[in-house]
């Protein structure tokens, strides 16, 4: 299928003045690319440099769907591509990507902790393409180098931010409510977090971070402070998007990157739904989840409309489609969030 999701725009006769206008804006401009329930998040810089936040599954499809999204912001190569966690739905396409596409840099939290046989196959695979380009281990404090933005690593390799980042460190009253999980002894736990400032607008994007880290992260003080814009940690899975930080974030929209048949589940769609000031949930698909679905052990309870946010807002109702999410951002902290399917475009003013 050789469709792009921006020719399937084109054929459907969709405004193509209303995109335009959004990259006249020439803010920061986010691609929340659909790689069917793994994540690959485009930022391009005010001055043209590109961050590609993971690279969707292995294969040909993903490269492909992240190559559009270059094409349509204009950039030819990615400048820093952070790896937020060794699991094939967060690199996997690299291997496909870097021949069509140069990356600089490759950023990531250093070695791989799982053991078991697939683990360490896969992550061979990776590490043999990270080594055709520069490499630069992250730890919670330090920050990627790209022009014209503030992207800052709040945790790294299971570590968070040693002290609270400026203005943050409030006491959370919500820790004292929210139990801790089992271990996750998974390369989810080590996620690298970042937190992208451009101007007023902060985005955070935590990979596949699980419950226990996030509460590290926001208990007994928030270490982050607030964000306009939450990319939902571990695709709206259980075992991910724990209050106690989800609602200290205060983020005033959230952007899931589910599939079909993965994320968007119950409790943390629902702990999204509440999280004081938020003004709207975005999806990359409807959410489809049943009880049961072999393989979907997180995600137990059926979706449906009260699971769902309302149908403008969702880039792909069925899988036959594959459009992104785009975001543009100003200095101001306002924004706008575009579904090039149907040309839904909603503009967040900027705070007082
Ligand atoms: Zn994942
Ligand atoms: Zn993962």
């Amino acid at each position: 299928m050789r469709n792009s999701w921006r020719r399937l725009a084109l054929s459907a006769g969709l405004a193509l003045a209303m995109v335009a206008s959004v990259s006249a804006q020439r803010g920061l401009e986010i691609y929340s690319i659909d790689v069917e329930g793994g994540q690959a998040t485009l930022l391009v810089s005010p001055d043209r440099e590109s961050l590609l936040i993971d690279a969707g599954w292995p294969g040909e499809r993903d490269a492909r769907r992240i190559m559009a999204a270059t094409k349509d912001a204009g950039v030819t190569q990615i400048d820093y591509f952070v790896n937020t966690h060794f699991h094939g739905d967060h690199f996997g396409s690299v291997p496909d990507l870097m021949p069509i596409l140069p990356i600089r840099t490759l950023v990531d939290s250093g070695s791989l902790t799982e053991t078991s046989e697939r683990s360490v196959a896969a992550f061979q695979v990776y590490a043999k393409e990270r080594a055709k380009g520069r490499h630069l281990i992250v730890k919670a404090g330090d920050r990627v180098p790209i022009k014209g933005l503030d992207v800052q690593v709040v945790i790294s390799g299971g570590t968070p931010l040693a002290r609270p980042l400026p203005g943050a460190g409030s006491s959370n009253p919500m820790c004292k409510d929210v139990a801790p999980q089992p271990m996750d002894p998974s390369e989810d736990a080590r996620s690298v977090g970042v937190l992208v400032t451009h101007g007023r607008f902060r985005m955070i994007d935590l990979g596949d971070l699980t419950w226990n880290k996030e509460q590290e992260l926001a208990c007994p003080g928030n270490l982050v402070g607030t964000v306009d814009l939450y990319i939902s940690t571990r695709h709206g899975l259980n075992g991910a998007g724990n209050p106690a930080l989800v609602h200290a974030l205060r983020p005033r929209v959230a952007i899931i990157n589910n599939a079909g048949k993965k994320g968007a589940s119950r409790e943390h769609f629902l702990t999204m739904k509440s999280a004081p000031g938020i003004e709207d949930i975005w999806q990359l698909h409807y959410s489809l989840v049943r009880p049961g679905v072999p393989g979907l052990r997180e995600t137990s309870d059926p979706g449906g409309p009260e699971l769902n946010t309302g149908e403008a807002l969702i880039a792909n109702p069925d899988d036959a489609t594959e459009f992104p999410l785009r975001v543009s951002a100003r200095t101001d902290g306002s924004f706008v969030v575009l579904n090039p399917r149907n040309g839904h475009r909603k503009e967040y003013a900027a705070k007082r």
